[in-house]
């Protein structure tokens, strides 16, 4: 069955863009997580519709991964098929943008800038794909996807549709496309919704004006751990409770469980200082949650995504 699956892979997707047995440490920016047993790289949306319809039609599991950076994969790894997007157009008419979902956040806040078009500022420095962006509503410095979203076109169950920006019922790092468990926020075996792109609406501005912006939101970034992690471990619950700061009031910054530690720079990380693994890291989750209920009544929910 594992050569059949092989072999129709690389039919649909062709021969290199199909790994077996690849560590998914080397395709998130956790650097955590055992072998998938298969990824694929997608270069077009019609293969991405026969994939799936082929993965579906024979049983098998898979797995949508952006750029792996709100993910942290199991040290057992996958054992199915790991699909990465990899078509990346991005256009634009007057003050819209259309994205594939594969695009890097980084080129498009770039080409946004570059055709005078503000409104993704905050966005810059983020590691992200713009799928990955909005099936997480990620946001920084007072804004976030939600904002600028008008449309999606997404496929889900094998149909392709476009959703507004009202049906993706956009919340705090949530929306529609989320088939998760709110509070483990455990990956399903099969995606439901597969965002194809995104359309946002953008102003008009001056590439000078949104350069010197991005240029001031990259400096207050500089306050991120630059050692691996998948970003902020938990959501925030409620406007005003910053688990980074109530982490470190509570002495948890440079806390370590094997590979894992809060980190020192931003206690709402966790990072990998070498060798972590996944186990090092749910442990640690797990007693911060402890930790953070004791203390304050309050139980923390995951933001980041287990594989
Ligand atoms: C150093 C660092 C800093 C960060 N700072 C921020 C920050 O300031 N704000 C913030 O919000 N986040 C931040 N993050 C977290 C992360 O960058 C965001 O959550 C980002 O949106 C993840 O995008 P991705 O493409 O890597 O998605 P992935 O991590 O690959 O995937 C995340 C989830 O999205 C799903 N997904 C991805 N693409 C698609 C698609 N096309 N269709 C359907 N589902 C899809 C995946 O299945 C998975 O469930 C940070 C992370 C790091 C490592």
């Amino acid at each position: 069955m594992r050569n059949i699956l092989l072999d129709y892979l690389k039919h649909i997707a062709g021969d290199k863009n199909v790994r077996e047995n690849l560590p998914l440490s080397q395709i998130t920016t956790f650097k955590i997580g055992g072998p998938a047993k298969f990824v694929v790289d997608v270069l077009s949306k019609e293969i991405l519709m026969r994939l799936i319809s082929g993965l579906s039609f024979l049983g098998e599991k898979y797995f949508i991964l952006g750029l792996g950076a709100n993910v942290l994969a199991s040290d057992d790894g996958f054992n199915g098929v790991i699909i990465r997007i990899a078509f990346k157009d991005i256009s634009h008419t007057d003050d819209f943008i259309y994205a594939d979902a594969g695009a890097k956040l980084g080129v498009v806040c770039n080409f946004a800038r570059d055709n005078n078009l503000a409104g993704l500022e905050w966005a810059v420095g983020i590691p992200a794909t713009i799928g990955g962006a909005a099936y997480m509503n990620a946001g920084a410095f007072g804004g976030q996807m939600s904002d600028i979203i008008v449309m999606a076109d997404i496929l889900e169950n094998g149909e392709l549709k476009t959703l507004s920006a009202n049906s993706i019922k956009y919340g705090y790092r949530s929306s529609v496309f989320q088939g998760l468990d709110k509070t483990v926020r455990v990956a399903t075996s099969r995606q439901k919704i597969v965002i194809l792109g995104v359309y946002l609406k953008l102003q008009r501005s001056q590439k000078d004006i949104i350069a010197q912006k991005m240029k001031d939101i990259l400096q207050r970034r500089k306050t991120h751990p630059k050692e691996p992690s998948a970003g902020s471990v938990f959501k925030r619950p409620f406007d005003g409770f910053y688990v980074g700061k109530v982490l470190d009031e509570l002495g948890l910054k440079g806390y370590q469980i094997g590979g894992a530690k809060v980190s020192e720079k931003h206690a709402g990380f966790i990072v990998n200082t070498g060798g972590a693994t996944c186990k090092d890291v749910l442990h640690l989750m797990e007693d911060i949650k402890t930790r953070v209920k004791n203390k304050t009544g309050v139980l923390l929910e995951n933001e980041i995504v287990l594989l």
